[in-house]
């Protein structure tokens, strides 16, 4: 299927329904794949980064992570079907994985973190098994990586923040004995409890990024990029691109 182009990132343009699907079949196959999950932010990196564009590019799934990037889309003349949230995305298949007692390994965010959201996770989604936990804060991976492999995931949540989680999942795609890789920024810091979600007619109404902005005002110098991206996707939807 081809992709929705943003600015220079492709997008798949599916449902919360079919992504979760296409994720389970991904599993399945146990490639070691990845899926990204771009906001706004992330297209405006890509532009000058090109191992992030090109970590972007090789991506099994490319989801329009927020309200942005659908708004984006649209824009320039190519509506995409909804908005497909990373984190709403890993839940849906987390909760699928829990019915077959599947697992997944946790990666990423501050020590304890990790652990804090395994405990929430296993509550949330009885069945589901945390087949391991390190924290995003390492000189060397090899160790990290040593336990993956002993752990053997379906799915592996790396949580490093952008562009350093896209670059790594690159690095390890089929190399692993893992299921899916999917990158997914501040979630297990949501999970664990140690930073709140929008409530969710915030959520509704797309307003995600200003409850984030008004709870995180040190965020104001990458959210800047905002109108730049509203801006330039105006631009190139009048030079016809
Ligand atoms: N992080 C990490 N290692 C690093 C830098 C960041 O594990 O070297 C974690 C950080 O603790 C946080 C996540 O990556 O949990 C990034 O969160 P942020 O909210 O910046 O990501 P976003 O969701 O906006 O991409």
């Amino acid at each position: 299927m081809s992709r929705t182009d943003v600015l220079g990132v492709g997008f798949d343009d599916v449902t919360m329904a079919e992504a979760v699907d296409r994720a389970l079949e991904l599993i399945e196959a146990r490639e070691c794949r990845y899926v990204v999950t771009p906001n706004p932010e992330i297209v405006m990196l890509a532009k000058e980064d090109a191992a992030l564009k090109s970590a972007l590019a090789g991506a099994a799934l490319v989801l329009p992570d927020g309200v942005g990037i659908v708004k984006g889309a649209a824009i320039l003349g190519r509506p995409m079907k909804e908005k497909v949230p990373g984190i709403d995305f890993a839940c849906g298949v987390m909760a699928r994985l829990a019915e077959k007692g599947g697992s997944v390994y946790l990666f990423g965010a501050k020590p304890g973190v990790a652990e804090k959201a395994a405990q929430t996770l296993v509550e949330k989604y009885p069945g589901l098994a945390v087949a391991g936990t390190s924290d995003g804060y390492f000189t060397d991976d090899a160790p990290i990586i040593e336990k993956i492999r002993a752990a053997k995931p379906d799915m592996l949540l790396v949580c490093l923040g952008a562009p350093k989680q896209e670059l790594w999942m690159a690095k390890e795609e089929g190399k692993l004995p893992v299921g899916l890789m999917c990158g997914l920024g501040g979630s297990l810091d949501v999970f664990a409890g140690t930073v709140k979600r929008a409530p969710e007619s915030w959520q509704r109404l797309g307003l995600e990024w200003l409850y984030r902005l008004l709870k995180e005002p040190r965020r104001i110098g990458r959210m800047m990029k905002l109108p730049v991206f509203v801006a330039e996707a105006a631009g190139a939807r009048l030079r016809g691109k």
